[in-house]
């Protein structure tokens, strides 16, 4: 089942206010961490461990550390919202960046920018994209992270309309999705209903 609902509280509670369309732009960004933090714990939960025991102040313990690399990879620019929260969970990740642009009019997705580190195949990739719309642009950076050799990625995003999520699944079924929330439709401009808009523009406050 590569869509997991993460169905948390706090997730929830934080959605709430990224809806709300009187949401400033700099509370807009401070939820988006936060909600980002959940969404991005939930998804490292398969992350590999090591064993690392340690001395703690009465002796030696157990202890396990993350034990594979991980990558964080943006679609730019609304993914640059959910960044510093992966960083503040996974400060030694490695991050790559793609940006895509959408064609307001046919809403079809092409690359202006890459630029990803080496050894993906053997790293844990976390791709964080937050409205999973058309599944366009996440199909096309899916593609450019399999030539580049990425094996276990997990797409992070915030909302997700079932359009998005199905063209996913048909061209990536070894991707996992972690959203809160799979919304009603799209509209004739191919934004999610209910959505919360346009995520770029609400982060940078260029609506
Ligand atoms: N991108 C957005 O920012 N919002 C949508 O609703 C769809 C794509």
């Amino acid at each position: 089942m590569p869509v997991h609902l993460v169905d948390h509280p706090l997730v929830h509670d934080a959605l709430a206010i990224l809806r709300d369309k009187r949401t400033a732009p700099d509370e807009f960004r401070r939820v988006a961490t936060r909600i980002s933090v959940l969404l991005a714990a939930e998804a490292l939960r398969d992350v590999p461990m090591a064993a690392a025991p340690v001395e703690t102040p009465l002796g030696p313990a157990d202890a396990r550390r993350i034990g594979s690399e991980v990558v964080v990879v943006p679609v730019l620019r609304a993914g640059l919202g959910m960044l510093d929260a992966v960083l503040a969970l996974v400060p030694s990740a490695r991050v790559g960046y793609i940006g895509l642009q959408r064609d307001e009019r046919t809403a079809v997705a092409s690359q202006y920018y890459s630029k990803l580190p080496n050894g993906l195949d053997d790293a844990y990739v976390l791709m964080i994209d937050p409205m999973l719309a058309t599944g366009g642009s996440a199909v096309a950076a899916l593609d450019l992270l399999a030539r580049s050799g990425a094996r276990t990625v997990r797409l992070v995003c915030i909302v997700a309309a079932p359009e998005g999520v199905a063209l996913v699944e048909r061209h990536h079924p070894e991707v996992d999705i972690y959203t809160p929330v799979v919304d009603r439709e799209l509209n004739s401009q191919k934004y999610i209903v209910p959505g919360l808009g346009d995520f770029g523009d609400r982060l940078y406050g260029t609506v």
